[in-house]
């Protein structure tokens, strides 16, 4: 059995649905994991904004285009009186709930309703057209089986039962549709797996299924060597170590959820990039390979704050550090990069909502500088130590860059350096350069 996930533009549109509905109907009794059409999540988004604000004229707006599109898809995709009806009313069921949603003040747990219904309304869509189609095909709710526990964690053990006494009782079913991103809390409220979770949705039940494979598809020919956003002629990289995908998905190759890794790496289960639309293209492959001493790819990181802490009592005082991270922890805030000397310690940071007090407690501790707007752009690949030439290529490269920190020696597996924003593009084009 293998788990297939597709994203939004995957199935952007009636012609993407019918294209997907073709792929996954090339074998029997896969589990295929399907995102929100794209754009719907970001305009759930903006209707809850909108009624968080108390601007129902806004959300009405909104949500008035979004009903419109989807009788428009609808329209295109199915082909019988009987399937349109059955997909409107479907879909009629969805907006009544966004509009009931109008008349009250939005919780929190309303608006984790209003944000579930994208990957509801592309999984019913689909599940119309394969019947129409006259597939077996059995939707298994996520709701109904996908829950996390009170740290946030997937609960493996419940998702492991429910599944597969869901899929047991369904011996005849062709395909399993299921929809990613959404779950139910230890609350038993619906829930998410954050933005672009649908990733991590396949590979838990990859894991929990002991899949033979997780393929993730999408609307490019697999993880390239460099953002293909900012950076032209970025090639396909064929096969990535577990660490690696990790650490290129974490700093910001958006083909991947970086949740998505664990739970495959941990089942020691292949995730495959795949695009959807050239289905024959290799693709990349993501399993526990041998070392192979590359480099492979770049990406970079977005929104990135680095803090110093210079104390002139550092000298030999241990527990320094220790306070350090204790302030980070008070603050429930991350770090992703860590540089240190004999004066002073230089952290970087991606959430700044805490930064003014964490700035204040740093300060009991030695002088403290802050550069907002940098980037964290990261070389990934088998950079064993003893290997001597990665790190000055890539310092070679950036000759010309003002870079303000340097990371490597965490893993094996990354350089990091932070640049300010404004030379973000021209470095990852350097590195693409002098490396590729
Ligand atoms: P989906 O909706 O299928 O989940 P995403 O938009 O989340 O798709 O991810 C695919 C996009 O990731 C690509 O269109 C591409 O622009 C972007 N991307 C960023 N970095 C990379 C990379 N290194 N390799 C491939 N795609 C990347
Ligand atoms: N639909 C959700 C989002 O847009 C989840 C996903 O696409 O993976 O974030
Ligand atoms: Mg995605």
């Amino acid at each position: 059995m293998k788990v297939l996930k597709f994203g939004g533009t995957s199935v952007g549109s009636p012609e993407r649905i019918k294209h997907v509905a073709s792929l996954i109907t090339r074998e029997r009794r896969n589990v295929v994991v399907l995102s929100a059409m794209s754009g719907t999540t970001n305009s759930l988004v903006e209707i809850a904004e909108y009624l968080y604000k108390g601007n129902v004229p806004g959300a009405q707006e909104t949500l008035n285009a979004l009903h419109a599109k989807y009788m428009a898809v609808i329209e295109q995709l199915l082909g019988t009186m009987q399937g349109k009806a059955k997909a409107a009313s479907a879909i009629g069921r969805v907006f009544s709930l966004l509009r009931s949603y109008f008349s009250e003040t939005l919780t929190e747990a309303g608006e984790k309703e209003i944000l579930a219904q994208g990957e509801l309304m592309s999984t019913a869509l689909m599940q119309c057209y394969l019947e129409e189609q006259g597939i077996n095909s059995v939707l298994l709710p996520a709701l109904d089986y996908m829950r996390t526990l009170q740290s946030g964690e997937p609960d493996m053990q419940h998702i492991n039962a429910r599944l597969r006494r869901m899929i047991d009782l369904e011996p005849d079913a062709d395909i399993f549709l299921t929809q990613g991103y959404i779950c139910r809390n230890d609350h038993g409220g619906i829930d998410n797996l954050k933005r672009g979770g649908s990733d991590y949705t396949a590979s838990i039940i990859g894991a929990v299924l002991e899949a033979d494979e997780i393929q993730i598809w999408t609307d490019i020919d697999g993880m390239h060597n460099n953002d293909p956003r900012f950076v032209e002629g970025t090639k396909p990289v064929s096969s990535l170590h577990f660490e690696e995908a990790a650490e290129l998905a974490y700093f910001g190759a958006k083909i991947l959820h970086p949740s998505c890794v664990l739970p495959a790496k941990l089942h020691n289960i292949p995730v495959r990039l795949l695009n959807t639309l050239e289905p024959e293209a290799p693709g990349t492959v993501i399993f526990n390979t041998t070392p192979d001493r590359k480099l492979k790819a770049i990406a970079a990181k977005d929104n990135i704050t680095a803090i110093k802490i210079k104390s002139g009592r550092m000298l030999l005082a241990y527990g320094f550090l220790h306070k350090v991270f204790e302030t980070f922890e008070n603050h429930r805030t991350s770090i992703d990069m860590i540089a240190t000397s004999e004066v002073g310690v230089s952290v970087s940071v991606d959430d700044d909502s805490r930064l003014a007090a964490i700035v204040d407690d740093l300060k009991h501790f030695g002088t403290v500088t802050v550069d907002r707007d940098m980037v964290i752009i990261c070389v990934v690949g088998d950079l064993e130590w003893e290997s001597c030439h990665f790190q000055s290529q890539v310092l070679a490269a950036l000759a010309d860059i003002p870079v303000r920190m340097i990371s490597y020696g965490g893993s094996n597996y990354n350089i990091s350096v932070l640049v300010r924003r404004e030379d973000k593009i021209r470095a990852l084009k350097a590195l693409s350069d002098k490396l590729f």
